[in-house]
């Protein structure tokens, strides 16, 4: 009988792939850890019963929650990354000429599956001397630490279990305290088809603290309904301000597959629909 995994969207919606053949599956003190091997998205890291990434349109996730912060900020040296256990968004830090970046994920189990069976999402990024990885809580690392920052990205879980108070006012409050004065933050927020209302609550939460505060949409083919928004927050810099040729200036040489000037400057106009959500 053939296999098929179901990611369900909102209400009575789920996209479905064709499992032909399980190489992981396994339970962490936090998740179930699949990867699977499917037809047209090759491998893929599947946590709880959410698509994660694949191996085939990670890119177009990980190269849009990275660059539109880090081409924003003029001299990204430290960077902090919350979640992000598949390494991918790692990958795209260190294509920037930083010089330290800390990954705070809290399932070494996420990290270990990876390395394993999709080795090709990080690439070389856990070797790499300027990025240190801590397996702890992101929200209490956040909390404690005396580092300070220019650029923090969440790459966090849908809201559940561990990764709710990464969607809180709290932690957007201490994640203020640890960015530098120009200093800017950009959070996965979810589908604005069938999570509007977490869209709304995750800007609110921002606004309390960043002057800030920009929605970006784009598109990851894994992601039910397709569509995906980044919010980005900062307490000076906007990325709206950011031109296309600016943008390609810099980014010539990195050999990117999504990400460029004019992506950019489409991700951060989003459509009436969206602007209706952004301004409720
Ligand atoms: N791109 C993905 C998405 O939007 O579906 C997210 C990928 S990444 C694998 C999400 C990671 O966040 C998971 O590995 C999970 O273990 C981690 N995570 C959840 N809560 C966390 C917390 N409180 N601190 C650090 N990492 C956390």
């Amino acid at each position: 009988m053939t296999d098929w995994l179901w990611d369900h969207g909102g209400e009575g919606f789920a996209q479905a792939y064709r499992v032909d053949e399980v190489l992981l599956d396994l339970q962490s003190p936090y998740q179930r850890i699949r990867v699977i091997r499917t037809p047209l998205f090759g491998r893929m890291l599947i946590l709880d019963d959410a698509v994660q990434t694949s191996e085939a349109d990670e890119f177009c996730y990980h190269e849009m929650l990275a660059h539109p912060p880090l081409f924003t900020h003029p001299h990204p040296r430290r960077v902090l990354i919350i979640g992000g256990g598949d390494g991918g968004l790692l990958e795209e830090v260190l294509k920037h000429s930083v010089e330290r970046v800390v990954m705070v994920e809290i399932d070494r189990m996420v990290v270990d599956a990876t390395l394993r069976h999709i080795p090709e999402i990080p690439g070389g990024a856990f070797d790499d001397p300027r990025a240190e990885l801590r397996i702890e809580d992101g929200f209490a690392y956040v909390r404690n630490t005396p580092e300070r920052f220019d650029v923090a990205l969440v790459d966090s879980t849908d809201p559940q279990g561990p990764s709710v108070p990464l969607f809180g006012e709290a932690f957007y409050r201490d994640l203020h305290r640890v960015l530098g004065e120009d200093g800017i933050l950009a959070v996965q927020s979810g589908s604005p088809l069938y999570q509007a209302e977490l869209i709304t609550q995750v800007r609110r939460n921002l606004r309390q603290h960043f002057p800030v505060v920009r929605t970006l949409l784009t598109y990851v083919p894994s992601y039910p309904g397709v569509l995906w928004t980044f919010t980005l927050a900062s307490k000076r810099l906007d990325p709206a301000e950011l031109s296309a040729d600016e943008v390609d200036r810099r980014v010539a040489g990195f050999g990117l597959r999504y990400y460029t000037g004019a992506q950019h400057r489409a991700a951060l106009n989003p459509p009436p629909f969206l602007k209706q959500v952004l301004e409720s």
